[in-house]
């Protein structure tokens, strides 16, 4: 997906003075440093905290980052996604498409990959398997679940983050010591566990950011001593903060991090091929798994022969049909705007895409 940035310095960082005010914190120095260049960073979610997760990551020299994503810039999404400018709503270019063209303006020397997909277990095997981080920036607790059952099977250590209003929280997991989401699901009040359309404030943001990069940051340069191992939790209108102590609450029946785990979030049968996206009026529609994959030109050439109001980049084909919008993925995934009614959805989609 594009090609590499190039290094505007003059060569490659290493020797350069690029990280020297992060190699003077005492905690990382020159050796966190070069242990940060071999590793990988996983971010699900290229929206609020996928991108502010990003920048950081990339700026502070990981060596390896992959970012993934399903769906694309819109204008609703610039107040505080900071990866985004005004072209990438205007283009309606794919978030993972723009994070990757804009990371890799940022630092040249990190090898930055963005993904446009829907996460399954499939595709978090085949892109975050052996990942020595993962951020959850995702917006919906499905997705969330899935990112612990894997991270946990895996061992692999991850953070979760989730912010509404004016409200953020944050907690670090680490397989095989801390409790994992599904323990705690029950037990404490975690946010974004709502689809509600409440709107989000952008310091909140940066704050739930600044908790997961001090985490992946500790963990990167394997200062894992340091980290915060509480469920942090504030509202910054409200002024409030609270940290929980939730070592205890690791539970033995636990279906991911228990004694019998059945990862039940792994199962192919949790993979629905239909969603209604979160606080969106909005349907997914995904293609039977081995679907041959979209010609897109050839596609909004037979839209505009109908008539209908098409937008098309390399990525995706956007349309209007009466009060609705379709957006069709190269790798025939949907996204119909205007409805929450799957039925409706899947009708619109066969009478213009069949
Ligand atoms: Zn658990």
């Amino acid at each position: 997906m594009g090609e590499p940035g190039k290094d505007q310095t003059g060569g490659s960082a290493v020797g350069s003075d690029r990280y020297s005010r992060q190699e003077l914190f005492a905690r990382i120095g020159p050796e966190g440093q070069r242990r940060l260049r071999g590793k990988h960073a996983f971010v699900l979610g290229a929206g609020a905290l996928g991108t502010g997760n990003a920048e950081l990551l990339v700026r502070a020299g990981v060596g390896r980052l992959t970012i993934v994503d399903r769906d694309y810039v819109e204008w609703s999404n610039l107040q505080r996604q900071q990866l985004y400018e005004e072209a990438d709503a205007r283009d309606r270019l794919p978030k993972a498409a723009a994070a990757q063209r804009r990371l890799q303006r940022l630092n040249g020397d990190v090898d930055v990959r963005g993904v446009v997909a829907d996460v399954g277990p499939a595709e978090l095997e085949e892109l975050a398997s052996g990942a020595d981080v993962l951020i959850d920036a995702t917006d919906n607790f499905d997705a969330r679940l899935l990112l612990n059952d894997f991270a946990v099977r895996q061992r692999l250590p991850w953070v979760y983050g989730a912010c509404v209003g004016s409200y953020g929280t944050t907690l670090t997991i680490i397989p095989g010591e801390t409790p994992c989401l599904s323990c705690l699901l029950e037990s404490v009040p975690l946010g974004g566990a709502t689809c509600d359309t409440v709107g989000v404030i952008a310091p909140v943001v940066q704050m739930v950011v600044a908790y997961q990069g001090a985490a992946a940051l500790k963990l990167l340069v394997g200062d894992s001593e340091a980290l915060n191992r509480k469920l942090i939790s504030f509202d910054l209108w409200s002024n409030q903060h609270t940290a929980i102590d939730v070592s205890r609450m690791k539970r033995p029946g636990c279906p991911t991090c228990g004694e019998h785990p059945t990862y039940p979030h792994l199962q192919p049968e949790q993979q629905t091929r239909t969603a209604v996206l979160c606080g969106r009026d909005t349907v997914q529609l995904r293609p039977p798994a081995g679907a041959v994959r979209r010609d897109l030109a050839e596609l909004a050439r037979a839209l505009r022969r109908l008539g209908a109001d098409v937008q098309a980049n390399e990525f995706l084909v956007s349309f209007t049909a009466g009060s609705h919008r379709l957006v069709v993925f190269a790798d025939g995934r949907a996204l119909v705007h205007g409805t929450k009614d799957v039925a409706e959805a899947r009708s619109l989609y066969h009478k213009y895409l069949g």
